[in-house]
């Protein structure tokens, strides 16, 4: 008998389990898509898995979770599922993260994966993930599943040529996209729709998400290419189909792709504030920084005067909100932007009031809209940083 329990796996013609047991990944999503995604990156050995989820655990996802268990109902998914890839191999690290993708895991963080698996099921947070994925040029593997079929798309940015999941959004797309929101702000009422759908979905977009990331990292390439989508059918046998998406010249995502030798970022703590660093970087006073989402400021009511800070992401901000408990106007104008600039009171925030997360790459923009990256670290002591 073998002791070595990769032995099968290694005999597959150019298998690397080194490669494997040394792979970053990271998954959004700890549901049934996420569950199934987990359990097969578990078995194949791969080293270094960070699960992210805000979501606690319902008794109805028993029927298709099978690292949940009974006992865990109203537990969060991100620790539940934590605990049970280390049982079943704990040569696997994992890392869970309780909280929404783009408020709790840093680019700065992401770029140092080698892929990223979407495992969540609606318009917004897959453009949330191709936006970052893109930003720090990390190749991302979606599925989408309902109760009949699945699909499996893959969007590389080191295949800046082929389409990505922002290229492809069509009408349709936007508007599941906006239902969440009105005029920019959350809806008050806004729910999710449910989505019905059985563990054999499940299980066939994982298994095949998780074969084109296995090939990503084994061979940099996988057969399913990068901007086009695999259509599996699981009720009904009838045969796959591969459809090509087509590159969208305007796309921002693409436009975001880091140009090689361009990545280096400079480490700068959570305390300091965007006025101090573009000093310590010596920006003349016509810098902007960019931040990665449309900050509230605050709001100002034009009928009594009355001014609330908000210091909120937008897409964090109810539209009850925009009501002022001073006179009840409801169209209290906000002071927001996505690019800060020196002369905004907010300039002398520190990091820390923005909403950001620890690892969080930010750009700034010199005189010569030249960009300057910098990466804010909550604890320099624990952070080992990849440059
Ligand atoms: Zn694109
Ligand atoms: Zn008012």
């Amino acid at each position: 008998m073998s002791l070595d329990k990769y032995d099968r796996l290694k005999r597959i013609p150019n298998w690397k389990q080194e490669t494997l047991a040394n792979a970053k990944v990271a998954v959004f999503g700890c549901g049934a898509l996420g569950n199934e995604v987990l359990k097969n990156l578990a078995l194949l050995g791969v080293g270094h898995i960070w699960v992210i989820d805000y979501d606690t655990i319902e008794i109805h996802n028993l029927t298709r979770s099978v690292l949940f268990r009974e006992a865990d109902v109203g537990r969060h998914k991100a620790e539940a599922v934590a605990e049970r890839v280390k049982e079943l191999n704990p040569d696997t690290q994992v890392y869970p993260i309780i909280g929404k993708l783009e408020y709790a895991f840093g680019r700065g963080l992401l770029r140092e994966m080698n892929v990223a698996f979407g495992c969540l099921d609606s318009v917004g947070a897959r453009r949330e993930i191709n936006k970052r994925c893109y930003f720090a040029g990390v190749p991302w593997v979606d599925g989408g599943i309902n109760h009949q079929l699945g699909n499996v798309a893959v969007f590389d940015p080191r295949v800046p040529e082929a389409a990505c999941y922002r290229c492809q959004m069509d009408s349709s797309a936007w508007e599941r996209l906006n239902e969440r929101f009105s005029c920019g702000y959350l809806k008050d009422d806004f729910k999710d729709s449910i989505m019905a759908t059985t563990i054999m979905t499940s299980a066939v977009v994982a298994a095949y998400q998780v074969e084109a990331a296995v090939q990503l990292l084994l061979w940099e390439e996988s057969h399913l290419k990068s901007g086009t989508s695999l259509l599996l059918p699981v009720s009904h046998p009838i045969g796959f189909r591969v459809v090509k998406f087509t590159l969208d010249p305007e796309c921002p995502d693409h436009a975001s792709i880091p140009k090689v030798g361009q990545t280096h970022a400079l480490p700068v703590k959570f305390e300091r504030t965007p006025k101090q660093v573009a000093q310590e970087l010596d920006l003349c006073d016509d810098w902007q920084l960019e931040l990665p989402f449309d900050f509230v400021s605050k709001f100002v009511c034009q009928n009594c005067g009355y001014v609330e800070p908000v210091k909120k992401p937008v897409k964090e901000v109810k539209q009850g909100a925009t009501k002022c408990p001073q006179c009840d106007n409801l169209n209290r104008e906000a002071v927001k932007y996505f690019r800060l600039t020196a002369d905004s009171e907010d300039a002398d925030l520190s990091f820390k009031d923005f909403s950001l997360v620890d690892r969080e790459l930010l750009s700034y923009i010199n005189s010569e809209k030249q960009k300057i990256h910098i990466e804010i670290i909550q604890d320099f002591q624990a952070t080992k940083i990849n440059q």
